[in-house]
């Protein structure tokens, strides 16, 4: 997958214009790659416009990086030494930022047809879920003991109460049920705590 020349951290989409001629537009800044002999192929489908002549006029080596070769790009006029454009003498490839494709056309005497290529930026990878570190892992498992203990005391100190005084060999301590009940509901809390 290639990189947009202009918002480099931008993929290019492949977008199939007119059915099938695969653009490469970029979702960022809608900027349109051509790779050789695309933009012909383009105005022929479209308006069967067929003599093409490319070739950049008054040609500097300035341009952007190409997104298929590489190499250094060179930016010169397309069609009108005023529409300076991007163009990669090595493999051909052409980049339109939006509206080039437009001003194209006008220069060369076209009208209808497509003139920009809609691109819709691909779904976002889902992320992943966050790897819990040790310290979460570690509270949570100690919220659980106590909530456990807080469980087990508060089930000791109900069973003392209810059962007969001669059978137990403790009374109910009402301290102790109070720390049992805080331990218990503590734990249940941090336990479902998410920071
Ligand atoms: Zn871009
Ligand atoms: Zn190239």
């Amino acid at each position: 997958m290639s990189n947009c020349p202009k918002c480099s951290s931008e993929a290019l989409v492949e977008t199939p214009a007119l059915g099938n001629i695969p653009l490469d537009v970029c979702p960022g800044c809608s900027g349109i790659w051509f790779d050789k002999g695309e933009l012909e192929a383009l105005l022929k489908q479209s308006q069967g416009w067929d003599s093409a002549d490319f070739s950049l006029i008054n040609s500097m080596p300035e341009g952007l990086i190409c997104p298929r070769c590489k190499n250094k790009m060179s930016r010169g006029g397309l069609v009108n030494p005023l529409l300076v454009v991007d163009k990669c003498e090595a493999c051909g490839g052409l980049w339109l930022d939006p509206h080039e494709l437009e001003l194209v056309k006008k220069l060369l005497g076209l009208s209808g047809g497509p003139s920009e290529v809609k691109v819709d930026r691909p779904a976002p990878v889902p992320e992943a879920p966050p790897v819990r570190d040790v310290k979460t892992v570690l509270i949570k498992v100690v919220s659980g003991v106590c909530a456990i203990l807080g469980l087990i005391g508060v089930s000791a100190e109900l069973y003392l109460y209810f059962s007969p005084a001669a059978s137990v060999a403790h009374a109910p301590s009402v301290g102790l049920s109070v720390a049992s009940v805080m331990f218990f509901i503590g734990g249940v809390f941090a336990l479902n705590w998410e920071d």
